[in-house]
């Protein structure tokens, strides 16, 4: 528990219905009791969890807005602390007088995510599961969200601990078995030790195998679409978004309004990386010497390149289907509903050379049904898809697991080349440590103060 109580806007700053200020410790019913003048005089009596109706006032009694405040006691709170939530308008100026008059009344500015970091410190939350909150916050697409839930829940987590508890059920036993040495138990011992520690390890791959599929849904996967001007990329753009958002026009470069884009195919956020370049003037030829859209390209996780089937190949066409040898390149043959279809098929499906090319219309809306399956195909190719399986989403997971796994790694050798079994359990319990790194059991100050700095004020 912390001797502070701490407090932040919890709402994006700018214009809203409702604002709210989050206070959350030892003080909150103190400096409520300060600046909040109840319609329920007996507000900090009438039990928690309960909504009270009244008026923010300053020092001299003036009052600075109407608001609803919120209490909860605790431990029932998200901190585990007493918390007050201050509803009031929504608006840059009252919300700053209310976080100013909490803060004047002794509560101290919470850092970015300081209301979590407390969560997990108290206990509310495990290490794993106060992370999760912000993939909620930032999911892009209902995937997203429901991976995140699932740790938030503490899928990932209920996994982590049986792996650690077979861990703990592993060194049990050497430690018996140094402790007491026997004529023959090391040996059956280890025997066991071994079995259990393979098991162990290929679960723990597992893990890290379903990871890649767990970043996907998590940070996307970054597109970029090129072709030549009026080839119908920003047609595309909108068909895929199934709404017309950016404008589409005959004059080529017209359009820049948009810089990021997240196109949900099945669940899957593509990220189109610059939707403003994706419309500019330049020829093909050109724009391939450019290096912000090479790097755009290299950068990319998939590369969608719109052909006009209605005029033909350009030598820029040409070599941008070249270049991208290794990429994941997917050809589009655009606007094939028009009455004379004039690119060279033949040429195109050699260029292509095994990478798919679809035709579609982004005008008609035709082929994008087989687009969204060639994408998916490409993108999950040889990944775990189960939603069963808890998958990973984060790199710093993925990491400890991979230490975890050199260790198991470590230990499996150890018993294979007979070394002594107490050398063998030092690497077990680095396995147990590293895992413990994902649920906050091992970790460290700094590696806490790095999460957490990644929050937002007021989460
Ligand atoms: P961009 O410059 O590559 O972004 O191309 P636009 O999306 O702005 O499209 C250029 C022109 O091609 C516009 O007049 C579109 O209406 C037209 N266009 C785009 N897709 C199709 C299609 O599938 N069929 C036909 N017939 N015209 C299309």
């Amino acid at each position: 528990m912390f001797d502070d109580t701490i407090a932040a806007i919890a709402t994006p700053l700018g214009e809203g219905g409702i604002g709210i200020v989050r206070v959350s410790g030892s003080e909150v019913v103190k400096i409520a009791k300060r600046i909040f003048r109840a319609k329920n005089k007996n507000w900090t009596t009438a039990g928690s969890h309960r909504l009270f109706y009244g008026h923010i006032v300053d020092r001299e009694g003036l009052v600075v807005d109407e608001a609803l405040l919120s209490y909860m006691q605790a431990p029932h709170t998200y901190t585990r602390e007493d918390v007050v939530e201050i509803n009031c308008h929504g608006g840059i100026v009252p919300l700053r007088r209310v976080l100013e008059l909490v803060l004047g009344f002794g509560a101290r500015l919470a850092e970015p995510g300081e209301f979590s970091k407390r969560a997990f410190l108290n206990g509310r939350l495990d290490l794993a599961q106060a992370e999760s909150v912000i993939d909620i916050i930032r999911a892009k697409t209902d995937a997203s969200l429901k991976l995140a839930m699932s740790q938030l829940k503490g899928e990932l987590s209920r996994q982590i601990f049986s792996l650690q508890h077979k861990l703990l059920g592993l060194l049990a036993k050497l430690e018996a078995v140094v402790d007491f040495p026997e004529e023959g138990l090391e040996e059956s011992a280890a025997a066991e030790i071994l079995v259990i520690s393979q098991e162990l390890l290929s679960e723990v791959e597992q893990l890290i195998r379903g990871a890649e599929t767990g970043k996907i849904y998590r940070d996307g996967i970054s597109t970029i679409i090129i072709g030549s001007p009026n080839v119908g990329k920003s047609s595309l753009l909108n068909a895929m978004l199934r709404e017309d958002r950016a404008i589409v026009t005959e004059i080529p470069g017209t359009t820049r309004d948009i810089i990021e884009e997240i196109i949900n195919i099945r669940g899957i956020p593509l990220k189109i990386i610059d939707t403003a370049g994706l419309r500019e003037t330049e020829d093909v030829v050109e724009k391939i010497g450019v290096a912000r859209t090479r790097d755009n390209i290299n950068r990319a996780d998939l590369v969608l390149l719109v052909l006009d089937a209605a005029r033909g190949l350009t030598n820029g066409d040409r070599a941008i289907i070249e270049s991208i040898e290794e990429k994941k390149l997917i050809i589009l043959l655009n606007k094939v509903d028009v009455e004379v279809i004039k690119i060279e098929k033949s040429e195109v499906e050699q260029l292509a050379s095994g990478r798919p090319l679809l035709w579609i219309s982004a005008e008609q809306r035709t082929g994008l049904a087989e687009l969204e399956d060639t994408i998916v195909d490409m993108v999950m190719s040889g990944r775990t898809t189960s939603s069963e399986t808890v998958l990973v989403a984060s790199v710093r997971h993925k990491q400890a697991l991979e230490k975890a796994a050199s260790h198991l790694t470590e230990a499996i050798s150890g018993i294979r080349g007979k070394l002594p079994l107490d050398m063998v359990s030092i690497d077990l319990r680095s396995a147990w440590e590293d895992l413990g790194e994902i649920t906050g059991e091992t970790s460290t100050d700094e590696l806490l103060d790095r999460i957490f700095a990644d929050f937002c004020i007021g989460k």
